[in-house]
């Protein structure tokens, strides 16, 4: 069922998307969840949602 997973990946990605607003409203924006790294200006400008760095991105796909 191709709605059913396209409506699954859009919750999930809207999440992420408020996740990401709120840590922007707190001063934390651009920071990784997992390290408190910097997230890379180039990783947040190609996925402004993202809440890991590239490194620990990876980590999670895998
Ligand atoms: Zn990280």
């Amino acid at each position: 069922m191709v709605l059913a997973q396209a409506a699954t990946a859009l919750r999930q990605l809207l999440g992420e998307v408020e996740a990401a607003l709120e840590r922007l409203l707190r001063g934390e924006y651009g920071r990784c969840e997992v390290c408190e790294g910097e997230i890379s200006p180039a990783r947040l400008e190609a996925v402004p949602w993202a809440a890991r760095c590239i490194g620990c991105a990876e980590v999670r796909r895998r």
